[in-house]
């Protein structure tokens, strides 16, 4: 696969993988997964020279996608294994649901804004990436038709965790979502769903726009 990536370019990828191992992450795959994707490709042009900074970048339709040491914590908070079935709610560019793609057998992604969907459909097919599928829809109604799902990963906040991601996913299935009021700093919480009850995790302060229940009128 070409992506038309020049050494200058390979080496900031390579200072950028550096940089998430300096930042505490430590898993192999989850280093190796982002290597693998190209973040200027997810970033708007105007904003390109800051695609392999760690800060958050403004996309369109008024959201974020976060920033990659957060992307990388919350990948890592999944446990991933290469047989597992993934949701990811809140699409944006696309960018996470990439780095899923590599590390499990299959992603479904869902956002609420049309245009976002199209743009980040059209990067995985420019990349290849054939296991994973984005949606519009509601997503705090899961995605029914793809269920079960052995992951969850929500990259918008809400006060609590949607009852159907909750129904949608596995026994020993396991929830990264950030949870609290919009607008505030919330909790990243990981959530644990097994026969004999449910425990929760609280990881760390974040900061994510809101998850709006219902799909975008217009966009
Ligand atoms: N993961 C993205 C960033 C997501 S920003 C990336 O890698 O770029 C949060 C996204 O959640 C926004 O695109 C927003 O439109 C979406 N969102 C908010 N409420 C939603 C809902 N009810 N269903 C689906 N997506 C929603």
């Amino acid at each position: 696969m070409s992506t038309g990536e020049s050494e200058g370019e390979q080496a900031e990828r390579m200072a950028f993988i550096l940089g998430l191992r300096q930042r505490g992450i430590r898993d192999v795959g989850v280093l190796r997964a982002m290597e693998l994707v190209p973040r200027p490709l997810f970033v708007d042009p105007a904003l390109r020279r800051h695609a392999y900074d760690d800060v958050a970048l403004p996309i369109a339709c008024g959201q974020t996608m976060s920033q990659p040491s957060l992307v990388a914590a919350m990948t890592e908070a999944l446990s991933l294994t290469a047989d597992h079935s993934v949701l990811e709610v809140g699409t944006g560019s696309g960018y996470h649901a990439a780095v899923l793609s590599h590390l499990a057998a299959r992603v479904v992604t869902v956002d609420r804004y049309r245009s976002l969907v199209a743009e980040a459909q059209a990067r995985f097919e420019v990349l290849g990436l054939r296991n994973v599928t984005a949606y519009v829809g509601d997503g705090t109604q899961g995605m029914p038709a793809r269920a079960p799902f052995d992951r969850i990963l929500v990259t918008a906040a809400a006060p609590d965790i949607p009852l159907p991601l909750i129904d949608q996913l596995k026994f020993g299935g396991v929830i990264v979502m950030p949870l609290g009021a919009p607008e505030e700093i919330q909790t990243l919480v990981r959530y644990v769903k097994e026969q004999s009850g449910r425990t929760r995790t609280e990881l760390m302060k974040v900061r994510f726009v809101p998850l709006i229940p219902g799909a975008a009128a217009t966009l």
